[in-house]
């Protein structure tokens, strides 16, 4: 049977049609800035491309905090117009006259690394999505746990001490705060900057006052640069710590990393994180492995895909 899986992020919505594991459409558009009506109609018109059956279910990964009972969207600060609750599940099954569920984005990613990538055989796995900010997962017992609350995995806002860095939800010492890309961004603008001991930083003289993307930290640590090692070195440190503290709590047998940043960094990166967080586990026996993610950027389609079969 053919499903269909929406990767709804704040800049692009990236579609796929599978029959089980196999990918048999693909498409893309860009989400728009007009609130939820338009997105709903931009979804719409990225299923027509997928040119599937009418009856295929849809599953939807959204970037958001998500009911998934009533696919109601409660928060999604990066989605523009989506202010407070929002029908999004209900309102896209009408436009589409089909069934329609919807769960986290970070959630349906990590379902697809379980089912079909690096996290395939694991029965209790975390996935980590290192990009912009620092989203999660979590499989236990071979199941996606999403808690009462739905916020089951979010890694991003567990809190470290001895850190005073503000996090993007208005709370202090979240790891998103220290190894999320833009986090990193602004540490490294404000460390260029800083008028009597400022250190220049290549990072800077490359973004410019453009977004400082993901290549970016990877060439200027090609290049040697002091700025982004510390960065880096700090991010390490606090992922190690933050996933050897949930794999002490939960007893984990594997954690995959991937999202932009980690991508663009490469294996290297992730080994980094894997000797960070074999220091401090509890169970220094554990059989606790950390790898890159395998699936890419079509993760969360392929994840949001299986939801219809949950
Ligand atoms: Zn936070």
């Amino acid at each position: 049977m053919v499903a269909i899986g929406i990767d709804l992020g704040g800049t692009k919505i990236q579609g796929v049609a599978t029959k089980g594991d196999e990918v048999v459409g693909e498409a893309k558009v860009a989400t728009p800035t007009g609130g939820v009506e338009a997105v709903v109609e931009a979804i719409v018109t990225c299923v027509a491309r997928l040119d599937a059956p009418a009856s295929a279910p849809v599953g939807v990964g959204a970037a958001g905090v998500v009911d998934t009972e009533t696919g109601t969207l409660l928060q999604a600060p990066n989605l523009a117009g989506f202010d407070g609750p929002v029908p999004f599940g209900p309102l896209l099954a009408e436009a589409l006259d089909t069934r329609v569920t919807v769960d986290n984005d970070a959630n349906v990613a990590v379902l697809a690394e379980h089912l079909m990538g690096a996290g395939r055989g694991a029965n209790d796995l975390l996935g980590v999505w290192v990009g912009t900010g620092i989203g999660g997962g979590l499989i236990l017992d071979g199941c996606l746990r999403r808690g009462p609350g739905g916020g089951a995995g979010e890694i991003g806002h567990m809190a470290l001490v001895g850190t005073t860095r503000m996090c993007t939800c208005g709370m202090v010492g979240h790891l998103e705060a220290i190894a999320g890309r833009a986090a990193m961004e602004a540490e490294a603008r404000r460390r260029h900057a800083a008028i009597s001991a400022g250190t220049p930083t290549l990072m800077v003289e490359l973004a410019g006052d453009k977004r400082m993307k993901s290549s970016v930290f990877a060439k200027a640590l090609d290049a040697g640069d002091a700025v982004v090692s510390e960065l880096l070195d700090e991010a390490v440190v606090a992922l190690g710590t933050v996933i050897a503290s949930a794999a002490t709590l939960v007893d984990l047998d594997r954690v995959v990393v991937g999202g932009g940043l980690a991508e663009k960094l490469g294996p290297s990166f992730v080994g980094r994180i894997e000797q960070a967080v074999r220091s401090r586990l509890f169970v220094p026996t554990s059989p606790l492995r950390v790898l890159p993610a395998s699936l890419g950027d079509l993760a969360g389609a392929l994840g949001a895909a299986r939801l219809s079969d949950l």
